[in-house]
């Protein structure tokens, strides 16, 4: 069977097995080789794993560099479909079975769980799951990006829309697979979608998470649980930071001081991270990001410092959680902040410009975005080297 990537409205609609085989087998060979090499506290590794959001993007290079470079246990939930006679399955559905299959090779406990992770009734199965195997998490990881979300204490379903707040936003947008500069124009959300967007991508369902684990007894001593977000520079603030997914986010942030008072009793600790931006399914329908991924990608790999999610989440561990001295540093809100290559200010300012000139048709703004492109398709499973498409 043939299968060619069907793009819709920046989302890729299909997936190939092979391809996203190659993508779990990839980030496994980056962690074995070189994740591996930046440990040194092995002894305070994680060793019960649960990643929430485990099928791509982040969520997926935390699993394997649980597994891959500490030796990690790891149950993983995510929300995605199998294939049909008529339909490939998601994306994430294939990296979960190559990552079952690289794990089972490699003598690692892994157990995939399919479902709503919104849902009380996943969270009870992750908690069966782990009495069933005599563990206790002592790494919980929520990678969660969802456009919706259903309240399981009043069957509601909220959705999340990516939109300004205050004022509209027009401004000029990178369609990356014609490389078209096009003009959007969004207005601002109203109060109840703002509100919306943060029930839905907001910490409300993490803390949810952490308390049921808690109380079920799944929680090891001196667990740590981290969340992902993300901040970002200036020109993606009106849609990002400053929009309705920036509230979500930061109530996200401030959930951590409560969720490590709900895990007292263990000494646990919540912490958010803010990672680098990268081309995920879930960033590349947010429209200021193709052309801003595109001009940071070609100023970082200049630098010697470009990160795609399996380098990013290697060094997370690495320098940030699992340290030989034991310290998790943290800005002044405590917040884990990886983003540092992305904003350091020489890269900042010239990505900018590079935007800037490439919006306004100068040579040198010649911004290369066929890695964008790619990142883009080989997320789910396409234009990867060695797949034989034809
Ligand atoms: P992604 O789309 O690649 O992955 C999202 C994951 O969430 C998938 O595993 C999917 O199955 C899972 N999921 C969605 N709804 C679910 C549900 N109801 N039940 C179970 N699983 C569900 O997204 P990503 O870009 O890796 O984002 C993960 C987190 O990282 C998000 O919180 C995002 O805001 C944050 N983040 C992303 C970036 C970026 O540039 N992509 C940067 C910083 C932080």
């Amino acid at each position: 069977m043939i299968i060619e990537p069907k793009i819709r409205n920046a989302v890729c609609l299909n997936a190939h097995p092979e391809g996203c085989k190659k993508n779990v087998d990839r980030q496994i060979h980056i962690t074995e080789h070189d994740g591996k090499k930046s440990i040194t506290a092995p002894i305070d590794a994680p060793k019960q794993v649960l990643v929430i959001g485990c099928s791509n993007g982040y969520g997926l290079a935390s699993r394997i560099t649980a597994a891959f470079a500490y030796g990690s246990d790891t149950i993983g939930v995510s929300y995605e479909k199998a294939p049909t006679e008529r339909k490939t399955g998601t994306p994430g559905w294939y990296h979960n079975a190559a990552f079952d299959a690289a794990a089972k090779t490699a003598a690692l406990s892994a157990h995939t769980i399919h479902g709503d992770a919104f849902s009380d009734a996943i969270k009870a199965e992750v908690i069966d799951t782990a009495r069933a195997k005599d563990i206790q998490f002592d790494l919980v990881i929520y990678s969660i990006a969802s456009p919706a979300r259903i309240d399981p204490e009043t069957g509601v379903m909220y959705k999340s829309v990516i939109k300004p707040i205050g004022t509209a936003f027009s401004g000029e947008t990178l369609d990356p697979l014609s490389g078209k500069i096009l003009p959007i124009s969004i207005p601002p959300a109203d109060e109840q979608e703002i509100a919306d967007t943060v029930k839905v991508m907001g910490g409300e369902d993490w803390h949810r998470w952490i308390s049921q684990l808690y109380e079920a007894g799944a929680l090891a001593k001196n667990c740590l649980t981290v969340a992902y977000s993300y901040i970002g520079p200036a020109v993606t603030y009106p849609l990002y930071r400053d929009g309705t997914i920036g509230r979500a986010k930061e109530h996200l942030e401030q959930e951590a001081a409560a969720i490590t008072t709900t895990m007292q009793g263990i000494s646990g600790r919540a912490f958010v991270s803010i990672n680098k931006g990268v081309v995920t399914r879930a960033s590349a329908v947010i429209p200021a990001f193709p052309l801003y991924l595109s001009a940071l990608t070609r100023v970082l790999k200049d630098r010697g410092t470009h990160e795609g999610c399996i380098e990013q989440i290697n060094r997370l561990f690495s320098s940030r959680l699992y340290r030989a001295d034991g310290k998790i540093p943290t800005d002044e809100k405590n917040r884990i902040r990886i983003d540092n290559y992305e904003l350091a200010a020489d890269v900042q300012q010239e990505t900018e410009r590079l935007m800037t000139a490439f919006i306004q048709g100068q040579p040198e703004g010649q911004i290369d975005i066929s890695d964008y492109r790619h990142e883009f398709l080989a997320s789910c499973g396409f234009d990867i080297a060695g797949v034989d498409y034809n």
